[in-house]
């Protein structure tokens, strides 16, 4: 069964209060076993309800992972080439509904569809198309073990997946999971964020037609039911985790007493560091794509601590305030908007009680108040872009994951003593690198205790590149080959004890040609 596509973004809100989504377990629309729900609230319209999703409890969890159990053997079994047909299908109908998908992704999300949402639904084909293609690259070796001896290794898919997803980019973050996984020859539970559920509910009647019941699984729920039932659950035999640091902790707490393995995409705070030669408009672009502004700061890879060079500090720090100035805070599914709004009323409490502790400080300057970018008529969870100036890196707001439009800046003068403050965290997700001299720009990017070092730029992540943290922000990686074989396939070793037989004396050969080959 499936939804039929609206549209409109604006016929999809107007229809959305009444319209009840279904999980998919088994290939089967089903609703919650104990029949509960959950309305999904519009972060851009305070009081409007999207629509509504079943809230799974364990029982839910038990039923997906059967299903995810029971059509394991036939999914791995199948040839790799098979598998890769099913998800390049699956990216051509991603890629057909891209533009419903963003309409979608920036209602539930509150993600402005120009800057953020088409990109994003673009990504998820494009992870799609990508996994299909390596599906093949699943590859072993052989050992130069002696003419006696087979030695070989085969890479087998780790089971049953239980993949749980954050809020803020759902749709890019299930990307980096489902086909991996899939592509491996795994099956698959996903739990999708109770703010954000609605596109991955759509993305899994997309996949439904081109894969066989239970290779793909979704519930919607909340993480202390629904999550924490999948981690806990005694036939998932993987837990791939993105979200906050804290919560991490906890699935990874669970998952250690199991010993199952686990891959954990956690919080960040990343540095951004400008040299000198950098005082450009450029480096100003870069600078703000990389703090993630047009997704309200909401990136676990946002450059939100700005370090910048007491030589060029306040010429930089005035172009970035003027170019903040221009940014249009409004309606997600506008195309003239920017930023769009915060996810969920408990978000923008927190982020908006780390500003007011800025805006009381005296020993900081506000060098921008977003507060005054928000147009008035606007009545959602908005929040402008805001950025403290002349701030110290022990300070909580340079220390904390703020998840919002809020970005430090801190001066500096001496390298090691500025290499030294941008490994001052507890995270190492991402980092930017802004210099011309490369020589330099290469000496700091080695020294930066991170997953992801981007030089001269803020916006340069391609699908498969190796991607993911060190310290607080996490263990393992995704969005890549090796993440795939990494994350989602085991090893197998196989050795064989062969009995060479003497050379037999050559026959006369038949006069046949091979034609099977090239
Ligand atoms: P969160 O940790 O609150 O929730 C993430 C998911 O975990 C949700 O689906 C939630 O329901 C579930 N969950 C909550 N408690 C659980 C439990 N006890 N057991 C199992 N599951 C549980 O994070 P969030 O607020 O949804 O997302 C924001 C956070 O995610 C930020 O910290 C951000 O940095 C991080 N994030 C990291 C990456 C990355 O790739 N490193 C990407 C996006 C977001």
């Amino acid at each position: 069964m499936s939804v039929d596509a609206p549209t409109s973004p604006h016929q999809m809100l107007d229809e959305g209060a009444s319209r009840e989504w279904r999980m998919c377990i088994g290939g089967e629309r089903v609703e919650a076993a104990d029949g509960r729900w959950t309305d999904v609230m519009s972060p851009s319209r305070r009081g409007t309800v999207l629509g509504r999703v079943p809230r799974a409890g364990a029982a839910d969890v038990d039923r997906a992972v059967k299903a995810a159990r029971a059509a394991l053997p036939g999914w791995r079994a199948l040839p790799a080439t098979a598998r890769q047909k099913a998800l390049l299908a699956i990216a051509e109908d991603l890629y057909a509904h891209a533009e419903e998908l963003a309409w979608l992704t920036a209602s539930d999300t509150g993600n402005a569809l120009r800057t953020q949402a088409r990109p994003e639904s673009q990504t998820l084909a494009n992870l799609f198309r990508y996994f299909a293609g390596v599906a093949t690259e699943v590859k072993g070796v052989v050992l130069p073990a002696g003419e006696d001896q087979l030695q070989y290794t085969i890479r087998e898919p780790v089971g049953v997946v239980g993949a749980i997803l954050p809020w803020n980019s759902p749709l890019m973050i299930a990307g980096m999971k489902i086909p991996a996984a899939l592509a491996a020859g795994n099956t698959i539970v996903v739990k999708a964020a109770e703010d954000a559920p609605l596109t991955i509910l759509r993305l899994a009647e997309l996949c439904a037609p081109h894969l066989p019941a239970g290779v793909l699984n979704v519930l919607t729920g909340f993480g202390e039911d629904c999550g924490a039932a999948l981690v806990a659950h005694p036939q998932v035999d993987k837990v791939s985790f993105t979200g906050s640091t804290e919560v991490g902790r906890i699935v990874g707490a669970v998952a250690g007493e199991r010993l199952v393995p686990l891959s954990l995409e956690l919080g960040g705070k990343s540095p951004s560091i400008v040299w000198p030669d950098s005082c450009d408009d450029a480096t100003v672009e870069g600078v703000l794509t990389a703090m993630r502004f047009t997704r309200q700061g909401q990136s676990c890879t946002a450059g939100s601590r700005l370090f910048l060079h007491e030589d060029i500090y306040d010429d930089f720090l005035d172009r970035v305030v003027a170019r903040l100035e221009q940014m249009v805070v409004g309606d997600p599914l506008d195309e003239a908007t920017d930023m769009g709004a915060l996810i969920s009323q408990e978000q923008f409490d927190r982020v908006s009680s780390y500003v007011a502790e800025g805006k009381q400080r005296d020993d900081v300057t506000v060098a921008l108040d977003g507060a005054r970018q928000v147009p008035a008529e606007l009545e959602g969870l908005y929040l402008g872009p805001t950025v403290f100036s002349r701030a110290d890196n022990s300070w909580r707001l340079a220390q904390e994951e703020i998840f919002g439009p809020v970005m430090v800046v801190i001066p500096w003068r001496d390298e090691d003593e500025v290499l030294a403050m941008a490994n001052d965290s507890s995270y190492g997700l991402a980092a930017f690198v802004w210099c011309h001299d490369l020589d330099r720009a290469l000496t700091a990017a080695a020294r930066i205790e991170s997953g992801w070092v981007q030089v001269n730029q803020g916006g340069g992540q391609v699908v498969g590149q190796s991607y993911g943290g060190v310290k607080g922000s996490g263990i393992g990686r995704e969005f890549s080959l090796e993440g795939m074989l990494e994350g989602f396939t085991h090893i197998k070793q196989i050795n064989v004890k062969l009995s060479p037989r003497p050379a037999e004396p050559r026959e006369a050969t038949s006069g046949k040609t091979d034609v099977g080959a090239p």
